[in-house]
């Protein structure tokens, strides 16, 4: 089994639950990447939260004293943004359902907004599509507008499937998932891609950026559900960390089990490790 790890030349990681947990970075990551680093081994990280802009990320990683650039991340929006390029280019002007950040990416990634909460632009302009994504800023007025052009058959959109963002906090944060079945509820219309983690595109992205084979990525995670599932789907090596949401006994009845279940990062570098000295 050691051998899968043997090979391995770039690590997808999982942020929270995985490097870290709400705001509090666990006490060994910084060693864990010091030593992965060492090994000549890369990394991206990956998120589908699409409330913060990727480069918000950048800052926070920053703030918790990883040292890291925006080459580094990969989120559910760069994934969307690189799905638009790559499969649907004629769609060039979006309505964007998402926080000001979001929208604010896709503005400085070269994609014109359509803002008019009326019909048309002032410039007399219609959307080419809609884009949703986990909008904590959530207005009626911009819903109807989402609604009334998925409706009208505009092409529809999803950073990414999550039914719920995870808070500390005593409440409920209904994310892109929720946001969408209420527009697929009212419109009829499913989202025509939905990006993010599990989707294999989060992966192929990534793995295109950094010219290296799925094969030989393993995606590190605290959730079967996207982690996990999404190196299967993309037929990349999957490790499942038990420091964050997923308990041994959830792990060890999963229907399709991770590749490794480990307590935490350190012990996956300490297996490439083993791993690679076994290779000499
Ligand atoms: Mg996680």
């Amino acid at each position: 089994m050691l051998d899968r790890l043997r090979d391995i030349k770039h690590l997808a990681l999982d942020l929270d639950g995985t490097l870290y947990l709400g705001g509090r970075l666990f006490p060994f990551t910084l060693e864990f990447l010091k030593r992965v680093k060492a090994m000549g081994i890369g990394r991206t990280f990956f998120t589908n939260n699409s409330s913060v802009a990727t480069s918000g990320y950048v800052e926070k990683l920053r703030r918790l004293g990883i040292e890291t650039n925006i080459e580094e991340l990969y989120s559910s929006t760069t994934a969307t943004l690189d799905y638009l390029r790559a499969s649907r280019p004629e769609l060039r002007r979006l309505f964007v359902l998402g926080t000001p950040a979001l929208r604010q990416e896709f503005a400085e990634n070269g994609f014109a907004l359509h803002e008019a909460t009326g019909e048309r632009d002032a410039d007399g302009g219609e959307p080419d599509g809609v884009v949703v994504g986990f909008d904590t800023t959530l207005d009626y007025k911009r819903l109807c507008r989402a609604a009334w052009w998925i409706s009208r058959g505009k092409p529809f959109l999803a950073t990414h499937p999550d039914a719920v963002c995870p808070t500390d906090e005593p409440t409920l944060l209904p994310d892109c998932g929720a946001i969408c079945k209420l527009l697929a509820h009212a419109t009829g219309v499913e989202p025509e891609a939905v990006l993010g983690k599990p989707s294999p595109a989060m992966l192929y992205g990534a793995a295109a950026r950094v010219g290296v084979a799925a094969r030989d990525i393993a995606v590190v995670g605290d959730r079967l559900y996207t982690d996990v599932a999404l190196a299967q789907a993309a037929g990349a090596v999957s490790v499942l960390v038990l420091s964050g949401e997923t308990t041994r006994e959830r792990a060890g009845a999963a229907e399709r089990p991770a590749d490794f279940v480990l307590e935490n990062v350190m012990e996956l570098a300490e297996l490439l490790a083993a791993a690679r000295g076994g290779s000499r």
